[in-house]
This record gives structure tokens, C-alpha cells and sequence, in this order.
């Protein structure tokens, strides 16, 4: 997963962009942790600064300083398995016959090694396994046999099969692409004399900047000087038929996305208050006090709390300086990794009846964890409850990376999970009750994980479902 910002100042001057990339690409931080870049365009003088490590580590004053321009792009990303060292840093730089080009992607290519063979066979060079490398390969090659980059990018859309979103930047363009299937989500932004692109909302509102409006599912929107103009994967269909079609992922409202943000017509954080008041009418619980894993549990455990009319309160501590931890070899090092995570508020939790409230259960490996911690700290009684269905197929589309056999809701009753994360009970949220809580969502949604339909296909080589 990566989050992706992109900004355009539409005035003659020549602004420090990178500053405002900076604060939008600061905000969109939970959607990716190891790497962050601004690339900036000067009058057709690309800059790039990019490396490992969380925004704020990656720029300080004099860096932004360097980056003049007045159009920019950032990613903040967490690489994927097969991208290794600097090759897994975005943005992506290629100069073209488009001529320069920079791109900040949040991608999955189901057909990337049939795309990566044929251009390989054409003879193009690789120097990576990088989505962003393939994307700019076939872009380029669409450049030659096209009169504009728009038209290039919609012929290399129409040749890659997956989900994504992508911003690109090119000498006088800010361009973005929402996939056909709009499955991840992306936002279009104004201030004064500057237009923005982003993964959330949340990244305008930080800026103070005006939402406009979601990018349709297969839209091509080219941001220049002088206008914005759109154009469609499928024109045949009425803009109103797109948008209803489009699948986001429903991971977004459960886990992805941050709370202030709005995607797709739907509140992040209403979503999963509903959620959790759905949950306690599904399985309610008998206990003294509702907590949070947090903190993608906390809205749904307010919501189901005050279903139940059982206190909210904290029980858990988020230690949000923990970036990677390395020391995963033995049990007592993964153990110690959950432990420099979460810290449990003994004073709290002691002598009670717990109901704890996670977002979803994948492997449940930090969950056995955090209920061991808890019964270690004088809970009586640990009752978990999960503001999503059973996840039981791995997300092909790039979102949960285990495999199928790692999951427990696929093999195992809820009796098998209680005894293995040692708690009392367990309930999910139904499916329905999920989709039910997307108040005013314009679109579909993708729920495969759940229920195995996999919209945009299956990945070809090393599918998890297979
Ligand atoms: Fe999101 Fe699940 Fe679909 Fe993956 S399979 S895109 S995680 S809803």
C-alpha cells in the first residue's frame, strides 16, 4: 500500500510546492511506512529526493528548500515482497518520449509478468521488479504510436489488469488515474491557485484545502495551467453508471484508511461507529468494560459500547513510535515486539470482565498476544469482537499479504480461534451489517476477502487462493 499526494500551482510563479507535497504526504503516513519521496517539476527540470524511513525522517528544511517547482508528487509507501533496496523508493522517474515523467503509484498488477515478458521480448531493459518501472515502460512505448500522454496513459491502462491509483507528473501536467474498478480510492483537492490529488481526504483537510470531489472508477484526470480536463476507460457508460459500478475496497472503512477521512461518499469514522453498534447488536457481551485494540478499533468500540450501555474506556496503549521491529526469530522476540506495541493499563482492566473490540482477525497472532497481556494484567474474563465477517481468503489486490492456510477463519470453528487466542468468546460482525453501515457510499465495494469474490480477477503466477 502506498499514499499518494499530488499538487499543481496553476499561477506563473513558481512556488515551493514541495512544502505543500510534504504536509499532504505527512498526512497519508498509515497508508505506508517505509519509504517516502517528493519528486518536483521546475519549468521541465525534474528533482527527486526519496528514501527509506517515515516522512518526517525522510525531509527537513533544507531538503524541501532544494525542491523548488510548482508542481509535485509524493509517495509514502510500504514495499511490496518483490521489491528490494532503493528500487522499492517512489516516486518513479523515466524521461520519454512523453518527455519527463514521475509517478507515484499504489499498485497490483495481476498480469505483470505477461506485461514484463512482452516488453522484455520487445526488448526493453528492467533495472527492477517495481510496478512503477513496468507502468513507465508501457507508457513510453504508448507515447510513440500516440499524440498525447493522456492517450498513452489510457493505452497502457487498458493493457495492465489490477487495481490502482496513480499520479503522474509530466512537464506541464498534473495526471490521475483511478482504476476501472475504483478499488483504491483517490480524491481531487483546490486551494486558491492549486489543485490537488490524494489517496484520502484527510490530506486536504490538513491543508485546509477544499474536497471536491472523489476520482471516478477508470478516469483519467489531466490537471494543466489552463484546465482539467477527463477522459474514460468505458465512455459508453453515463458517469452516474461508473461511479455505482466502482468496487472500493471495503478494507478502506475497516482498517486502511484514517478516521477523518471520507471516501467515496462514506465517513470513515461514522462507518465504523456503525459498525460496532451492529456488532453489539449481533453479539452482544456481559462484561464490566468495552476497549479498543487501537487504534482502528476505537470508533467501532465507541459505537458498540454505547449499543450496549457498557463504559468505554482505554485498556490498551498505542506506543506510535514503534516502527519496524526486527526481532521476530523466536516467540519471545515476536512476544516482546507486541509488548513494545501495546502496553496494557493494569489499573484498568483488572478484576473485569473485558470485551475488547479489534477491526478484523487475520492471523490473530497479535491478538493472542494482546489477550495473554490482558489476563496477565487481572482481566477476569477477555471477550473479543471483531468489526468485520471472518476474513477467509488473502487479498489479492495487495492489501493483507498472508496466504490462505494462515488464516484461521478459514479452517478453524469460532471454539478452535477462542482456544487459541485464549479468549472466552468471539463474534463478527455480519457482512451485511458491514456494507449496511457505508452511509451515503456512492459505489459498490469489494468484500473478497470475505467472500472470495474477486472482482478484477485472480493474481496469474503466485495466487494466495490457490
Ligand atoms: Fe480490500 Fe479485501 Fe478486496 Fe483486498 S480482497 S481489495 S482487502 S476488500
Amino acid at each position: 500500500m502506498s499514499g499518494l499526494f499530488g499538487c499543481i500551482d496553476c499561477s506563473d510563479k513558481a512556488t515551493d510546492v514541495a512544502k505543500t507535497a510534504y504536509y499532504g504526504v505527512f498526512s497519508l503516513q498509515h497508508r505506508g511506512q517505509e519509504s517516502a519521496g517528493i519528486a518536483v517539476n521546475n519549468h521541465g527540470t525534474f528533482m527527486v529526493h526519496k528514501q527509506p524511513g517515515h516522512v518526517a525522517d525522510t525531509f527537513d528544511d533544507v531538503v524541501l528548500s532544494t525542491l523548488q517547482g510548482n508542481c509535485a508528487v509524493a509517495t509514502a509507501k510500504t514495499a511490496k515482497s518483490s521489491e528490494t533496496g532503493s528500487d522499492a523508493l517512489q516516486p518513479t522517474l523515466i524521461k520519454s518520449r512523453a518527455g519527463n515523467v514521475a509517478l507515484s503509484s499504489c499498485s497490483v498488477i495481476l498480469n505483470e509478468k505477461e506485461m514484463r515478458d512482452k516488453l522484455t521480448d520487445m526488448g526493453a531493459l528492467f533495472q527492477s521488479n517495481t510496478d512503477s518501472e513496468l507502468i513507465l515502460s508501457l507508457l513510453s512505448r504508448n507515447a510513440v504510436k500516440t499524440d498525447t500522454v493522456e492517450e498513452a496513459i489510457m493505452e497502457t491502462i487498458k493493457e495492465i489488469k489490477g487495481v490502482y491509483s496513480l499520479i503522474f507528473m509530466t512537464e506541464d501536467k498534473l495526471i490521475g488515474v483511478r482504476d476501472p474498478y475504483g478499488m483504491r480510492p483517490l480524491v481531487l483537492g483546490h486551494k486558491d491557485n492549486m489543485w490537488m490529488l490524494s489517496s484520502e481526504s484527510c490530506a486536504l483537510d490538513a491543508l485546509d484545502a477544499e474536497f471536491v470531489r472523489d476520482i471516478e472508477p477508470g478516469e483519467i484526470i489531466s490537471i494543466s495551467k489552463d484546465n482539467i480536463v477527463s477522459t474514460y476507460f468505458d465512455s459508453s457508460v453515463s458517469s452516474e453508471e461508473r461511479v455505482k459500478n466502482g468496487q472500493v475496497c471495503i478494507f478502506e472503512y475497516v482498517y486502511v484508511a484514517r478516521p477523518d477521512s471520507v471516501i467515496d461518499g462514506s465517513s470513515i469514522y461514522e462507518s465504523r461507529v456503525m459498525t460496532g453498534a451492529a456488532l453489539a447488536k449481533e453479539h452482544p457481551c456481559d462484561c464490566d468494560l468495552v476497549i479498543s485494540a487501537p487504534d482502528s478499533g476505537n470508533a467501532a468500540a465507541l459505537g458498540y459500547a454505547n449499543a450496549i450501555g457498557i463504559p468505554y474506556g482505554m485498556g490498551l496503549l498505542k506506543n506510535r513510535y514503534v516502527g519496524r521491529t526486527f526481532i521476530q526469530g523466536t516467540q519471545g522476540e515476536r512476544e516482546l515486539a507486541v509488548r513494545m506495541k501495546f502496553s496494557v493499563l493494569k489499573s484498568a482492566v483488572a478484576g473485569k470482565r473485558i470485551c475488547i473490540v479489534d477491526d478484523s482477525l487475520v492471523r490473530g497472532t497479535t491478538t493472542k498476544y494482546i489477550i495473554n497481556f490482558l489476563r496477565e494484567s487481572g482481566a477476569k474474563e477477555v471477550h473479543l469482537r471483531l468489526a468485520s465477517p471472518e476474513v477467509k481468503f488473502p487479498c489479492c489486490y495487495g492489501v493483507n499479504a498472508s496466504k490462505g492456510s494462515e488464516l484461521p477463519a478459514r479452517t478453524m470453528t469460532d471454539e478452535e480461534i477462542c482456544k487459541m487466542i485464549g479468549a472466552d468468546s468471539l463474534g463478527y460482525v455480519s457482512l451485511d451489517a458491514l456494507k449496511a453501515s457505508l452511509k451515503g457510499i456512492h459505489c459498490g465495494v469489494c468484500s473478497a476477502c470475505f467472500d472470495g469474490n474477486f472482482v478484477a480477477g485472480c493474481c496469474d503466477g503466485n495466487c494466495p487462493n490457490k
